[in-house]
């Protein structure tokens, strides 16, 4: 493993892109900031990490992650405040994330001290490239591949991690309409639905792409076994208010992924005094609930998006209209406080945010 002693040797880039960015028109993911952090693992151990401009990587036919998908990411957003610290949203959750994916996919791990630390110096590096606007942000995509030039089933003896960041605007603007999925599955039990791991969401394409045709956002997972428990969404956790209790899935199952804005939702709820039940939410309850007109709000909550309210439910040959997503007491409430948080705009009272 990595020493405490972190010595980063650092390339900076001879031309900068940031002048060239068209911030009024920023699509999600598409634009690079000038640099990225690189850091292999063989011989047994992690090597020096490094930062150099930002570029294409060099890979081997048979690198053995593309192969056979030993490769897992993590998703972060940094803002600036009106003093310029950059402002990172609860990085330890993403990386103790990160080091639980690394054990369910047999890759080798990296210490959460050092996780943050290399989250930190790759942004501060890019610090311009944080927007200071309201709604933006510097997304954050740590990641690592098996890269042996092997073709074989078994744990990749090498590995590149790597961090690159895209200044971002804001994600799902609009409400989302999302479709019970009762025939294909996301995530089985014993499976690896719980580590952000890529066959998750290659997976998840093709159903994605016939609800699509249909004329929903994303679907509405349920579980694999009898497809009767709601689970999460697309790349969010969900959550329902019925009856005055925000109810979401339990994360005791292996086959939800334990999201940070879900985590922090729940937090938030609680201590606002809002009733919240972590538990199974069947399918029958939520859509009896639909019919009766007891489901005031319903949202999807994930970095990209922070919080996407659900406007319509589909299920079967119904389709369920939500309350007006702008008329919202509870989504509109904690969505516009955790934005705030997050762009150090009111006081960080849970202390999540990490400020350099
Ligand atoms: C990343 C992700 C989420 C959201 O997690 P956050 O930590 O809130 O960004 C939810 N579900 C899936 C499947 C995801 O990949």
């Amino acid at each position: 493993m990595l020493h405490d002693e972190l010595t980063i040797k650092i390339t900076p880039t001879t031309a900068s892109r940031l002048d060239s960015v068209d911030w009024d028109k920023l699509p999600f993911g598409k634009v690079f900031s000038d640099h990225m952090l690189v850091m292999d693992y063989f011989n047994g151990e992690w090597q020096k990490p490094e930062i150099v401009p930002f570029g294409t990587l060099d890979l081997h036919p048979a690198t053995s992650a593309i192969h056979y998908g030993q490769s897992i990411f993590e998703g972060m957003k940094a803002t600036k405040n009106e003093k310029g610290e950059v402002l990172i949203f609860r990085p330890d959750l993403n990386a103790k994330r990160f080091h639980e994916s690394c054990e369910r996919m047999c890759m080798p791990t990296i210490s959460e001290a050092t996780f943050i630390e290399l989250i930190r110096k790759t942004v501060d590096v890019d610090r311009d490239w944080v927007p200071a606007k309201d709604g933006f942000a510097l997304y954050i995509r740590p990641y690592m591949f098996a890269t042996d030039d092997f073709i074989g089933i078994k744990p990749s003896d090498t590995y590149k991690f790597i961090i690159f960041t895209c200044p971002v605007g804001a994600y799902y603007t609009q409400p989302v309409n999302v479709k019970i999925e009762e025939y294909y599955t996301r995530a089985a039990q014993g499976g690896v639905g719980r580590a952000k791991t890529a066959g998750n969401y290659a997976a998840s394409l093709y159903p994605a792409k016939l609800a699509k045709d249909e004329g929903f956002d994303q679907l509405l997972w349920t579980d694999a076994v009898e497809h009767k428990y709601i689970e999460e969404s697309g790349t969010m956790n969900v959550l329902f208010e019925i009856d005055g209790v925000i109810v979401t899935p339990s994360e005791d199952s292996d086959t939800i992924l334990r999201g940070v804005t879900k985590r922090s939702i729940v937090e938030i709820a609680k201590k606002w005094g809002i009733p919240v039940q972590e538990r199974k939410l069947q399918v029958a309850e939520l859509v009896e609930a639909l019919r009766q007109g007891q489901v005031t709000d319903a949202f999807g909550a994930g970095t990209a998006a922070t919080l996407a309210q659900i406007a319509k439910i589909g299920y079967r040959d119904e389709l369920f209209v939500l309350p007006d997503p702008k008329t919202r007491v509870t989504s509109l409430k904690i969505g516009a406080y955790l934005n705030d948080l997050k762009a150090g705009k009111i006081e960080d009272e849970f202390g999540w945010l990490l400020r350099f």
